[in-house]
């Protein structure tokens, strides 16, 4: 039978047993996040789209072409949100969460939305988990954000994962880079897509992360950021480098790791495995957002990790739980016990079993292929002579053995009880 209506392009269900999974994943992630004091917020799925536009930057993929944006009926710009940062630093300003001398640490897990092309692992509705710290501009501070990233997929079992790493700079840094890299790219002009034409203009450094296949081969051979690093960002990024050598976290230098956003500064990372070719989460420092969002001159640094994907590489190395929870008892009865039924499944439910009846007065045999569907452990049979006698017949499901007990052996007894 077909549908009346089915799902738009680029969004999906997730089913209970992927689901189920899903939700292991995020209770992973909140105890991690426990332990390096991160506290939970959550944002609304809608914002001004000009909070994006200015912090994302109108140059990049995100608010050119794949941000959702609408007027709304009040004739406000409105987006759905396509990152977690902003809107995060936003709550963060807007409720006065900043204390002078603390850094403010916050995670979200929500669902995020950008109309590309959607294919495997990349939907226009996206999950993603991210961790925001502001207020702390020391490279201590990007190590352990690092590390928690690390440690959150190492618990999670891709103990293979790799770390990308690069700085981005400063604006001031950036601006010599910038100059550089309009200097590298204008004899490529004709080889450069249409967009990498505007951005050569307004923001050569997004050109880095251009996915037009000859944008990218003349990208393989631009200049190095870091060999632009004004002082600060280059000290900063030598103390980020030398206490992850020390303890002993292996990264891969990627000096064209720009990220896709324009509020970027210094430290950027990602964490991927070989063979993937996707990141499966990173982030970086933004030390501007803040100001930029009518905020203090705070710095800020965070990562997000993307859940589609995380869950389909976990599903390929065989790290989900893929056993389906079956009821521990299913309930059968005589017509004329309906009640004492009820009972019985309520207070087995109270003890913690899942349990499932049967909601018709069907005979024995009918219940009895009911139970198996269900595919519940064990049945209880509940008969009116033998319940007189306090007794029920308990079925193993599995093996079809069957016994009679006493009611007491279930450790419930109807005697007086009440709905
Ligand atoms: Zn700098
Ligand atoms: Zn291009």
């Amino acid at each position: 039978m077909k549908p009346k209506y089915t799902s738009l392009r680029g969004v999906r269900d997730i089913l209970p047993d992927e689901l189920k999974n899903w939700r292991r994943i995020e209770d992973r992630a909140r105890e991690i996040f426990r332990r390096y004091n991160y506290r939970e917020i959550e944002t609304p799925i809608i914002e001004p789209a000009e909070m994006f536009i200015r912090t994302v930057g109108e140059e990049t993929d995100i608010v050119r072409k794949e941000m959702y944006i609408f007027k709304d009926r009040g004739e406000r710009l409105v987006a759905l949100r396509p990152e977690g940062t902003a809107p995060v630093v936003r709550a963060f300003l807007e409720n006065n969460l900043y204390v002078p001398g603390r850094v403010a640490k916050f995670y979200y897990i929500g669902d995020m939305f950008r109309y590309d092309r959607p294919q495997a692992g990349r939907q226009r509705e996206f999950h993603q988990i991210g961790v925001e710290a502001l207020g702390e501009s020391s490279y201590v501070l990007d190590v352990e954000v690092i590390m928690l990233l690390l440690e959150f997929f190492e618990e999670l079992g891709l103990v293979d994962a790799v770390l990308l790493l690069n700085s981005v700079g400063c604006p001031r840094c950036r601006l010599e880079y910038s100059k550089s890299l309009r200097e590298f790219f204008s004899p490529y002009v004709d080889e450069l897509c249409e967009d990498c034409n505007a951005r050569l203009e307004n923001n050569p450094l997004r050109i880095l992360d251009c996915k037009v296949e000859r944008c990218k081969k003349v990208i393989a051979k631009v200049p190095s950021i870091l060999d632009y690093l004004c002082d600060d960002c280059r000290i900063h990024f030598e103390n980020v480098r030398s206490v992850l050598d020390s303890l002993g976290i292996r990264y891969v230098l990627d000096t064209r790791l720009v990220r896709g956003l324009d509020y970027y500064t210094k430290t950027t990372f990602e964490v991927t495995v070989p063979g993937l070719g996707l990141s499966i989460g990173g982030g970086g420092r933004y030390d501007g957002l803040i100001k930029d969002l009518g905020g203090p001159d705070l710095p800020g640094i965070g990562f997000a990790i993307g859940m589609e994907r995380l869950v389909n590489l976990l599903r390929d190395r065989g790290l989900l739980v893929e056993e389906e929870e079956v009821p521990d008892y299913f309930i059968i009865y005589d017509a004329t016990l309906v009640t004492k039924a009820i009972i019985l499944s309520k207070l087995l439910r109270n003890r913690g079993f899942i349990v499932e009846m049967s909601y018709m007065a069907k005979n024995l045999k009918s219940q009895l292929k009911e139970a198996d569907r269900s595919k519940a452990k064990k049945s209880v049979i509940m008969r009116e002579e033998l319940l007189a006698n306090n007794r029920v017949i308990l079925k193993d499901m599995i093996t079809g053995e069957q016994e009679e007990i006493e009611l007491d052996k279930l450790e419930v007894s109807l005697i007086g009880e009440r709905v």
